[in-house]
């Protein structure tokens, strides 16, 4: 069984946490170093990621995510987590960080204030079955994806059809929405398969 951990410092853990173990995996939460070098695997969960980044440096988790994000250990980044993996972000404030992660700029709160929160049908290459009912709440799109970066979902209709909302870098996931808080348990099942894959 791999074990996964869950970024635990803000942002919605618990829901990730579930979402893993109902994908087959063994997941713990990761505050400290040392629990990062116990596992196979890393979720960034959704949360705030100004606040985020602030607190991998406070708990010193730069550094060593970086080194195993480089040394091939998969990651899967959900919203906030998204930004966290991404090279560059847009109107980001000027000292939030993000990790080693995927060559691509995202841009922050980019749905617009008038729709904070929304739900729409993505289909995402790779996994089968219907379109995930995804869940955006205050999220990032992808503006620009560099070269080695899969586009695995765009979101269908609607004003901001053609959105790119999920991406794939070898072994680093990352989605706008949030399959952890709709009980899809799709996704996580494809990043434990991905980890399986690599361990
Ligand atoms: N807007 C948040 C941020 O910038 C992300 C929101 C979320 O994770 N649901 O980090």
């Amino acid at each position: 069984t791999p074990v996964i951990g869950v970024l635990a410092l803000q942002g919605d853990v618990r829901e990730h946490v579930a979402a893993l173990t109902a994908a087959g995996a063994q997941a713990v939460p990761v505050r400290r170093p040392r629990e990062l070098e116990a596992v196979d695997g890393l979720v960034i969960p959704g949360g705030e990621s100004t606040t985020m980044s602030r607190l991998v440096d406070v708990f010193e988790l730069r550094e060593p995510i970086d080194k195993r994000i480089v040394g091939g250990m998969p990651v899967y980044g959900s919203c906030a987590g998204m930004i966290m993996l991404a090279t560059e972000v847009l109107d980001g404030r000027p000292d939030q960080r993000g990790f080693d992660g995927i060559s691509m700029t995202v841009r922050r709160n980019a749905f617009g204030r008038q729709v904070d929160s929304f739900e729409a049908p993505v289909t995402i290459t790779g996994i089968a079955g219907d379109p995930f009912h995804a869940v955006f709440i205050r999220a990032p799109w992808v503006e620009r994806v560099g070269e080695g970066v899969q586009v695995l979902g765009q979101v269908a209709d609607g004003p901001s059809a053609g959105r790119i909302v999920a991406v794939r870098q070898g072994n680093l996931l990352a989605t706008s929405f949030h399959p952890e808080l709709t009980g899809d348990a799709r996704l996580h099942r494809y990043f434990v398969d991905l980890v399986r894959a690599t361990a």
